[in-house]
């Protein structure tokens, strides 16, 4: 370990040490996360230490009467911590660089009204939703969830993480945009990027277009940016399904999120 390396965790630790994750508590919180299990336990280490820092630097704001505990406030960080944990290290920069467009998650109980009127555009999906969501996130602004699906559910049919949905939402606006296209890394190619996913995008709406039953989550359909916050759920939370449906995706999103869900998931 170099000496800047030292100093900075010496100053993280120190920093940290009114909000760092008290252990029991770490140790309840990754219990009921089943996506954990796919981290060694240096690995969790890391994890802790970004989630304790998510919630140094991060609000996690209850709204309508809802009753935030520890270990919500907990899960949600840790949860934020998964998905930036290969963009993010905490000792070495401090300042959550790849978070640094939004400030506050509000956390609904329950679905909340969006206050909108739905419209269609020519193919019948919706091109602006009015009705009940589970979150969502705008430009300027911090990220909306509902606690009701933040948590895995066996009966979903489709992979569904609204948190990770919504910030893949703010990754995607880093650069300016909201299109699917995040700041990409220096090892990797814009123009394959662009390829894998508008390939991707196309063929899942044809399947659509013939009626045939999507493997995928057919909200990705509704546009690029929708897609690429899906495919995220899908690269966490069920790589395997992504990865048969479109494996050029799972791979450059592989790349992007500096992670392998699939290294150990069977
Ligand atoms: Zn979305």
């Amino acid at each position: 370990m170099g000496m800047l390396t030292r100093i900075n965790r010496f100053l993280l630790q120190h920093s940290l040490r009114k909000r760092k994750i008290p252990l029991k508590l770490w140790h309840q919180t990754i219990h009921n996360m089943p996506l954990m299990q796919r981290y060694t336990n240096t690995e969790k280490m890391h994890l802790r230490l970004l989630a304790s820092q998510i919630l140094n630097h991060k609000l996690i704001t209850p709204v309508k009467g809802f009753e935030l505990t520890e270990p919500m406030q907990a899960t949600i960080a840790t949860q934020a911590a998964l998905l930036v944990f290969g963009l993010e290290c905490p000792e070495q920069d401090r300042s959550l660089t790849w978070l640094r467009n939004w400030r506050e998650i509000l956390v609904y109980p329950a679905p909340f009204h969006n206050g909108r009127q739905t419209t269609f555009n020519e193919k019948g999906l919706p091109a602006s939703w009015g009705g009940f969501e589970s979150g969502e996130t705008h430009y300027q602004g911090g990220i909306i969830i509902n606690w009701q699906d933040d948590q895995p559910h066996p009966l979903r049919r489709h992979a569904n993480q609204v948190l990770l949905h919504e910030m893949a939402h703010k990754l995607d606006m880093l650069d300016g945009d909201t299109n699917g296209h995040p700041p990409l890394h220096s090892n990797m190619n814009q123009q394959v990027w662009f390829d894998v996913f508008s390939h991707a995008f196309a063929h899942l709406n044809e399947q659509l277009d013939q009626g045939i039953n999507t493997t995928i989550n057919p909200y990705a359909a509704t546009d690029p940016a929708e897609f690429f916050a899906v495919t995220t759920e899908y690269f966490f939370e069920a790589p395997r399904i992504l990865q048969r449906a479109f494996p050029d995706v799972y791979q450059q999103l592989s790349l992007f999120y500096r992670q392998d869900p699939l290294r150990i998931v069977i």
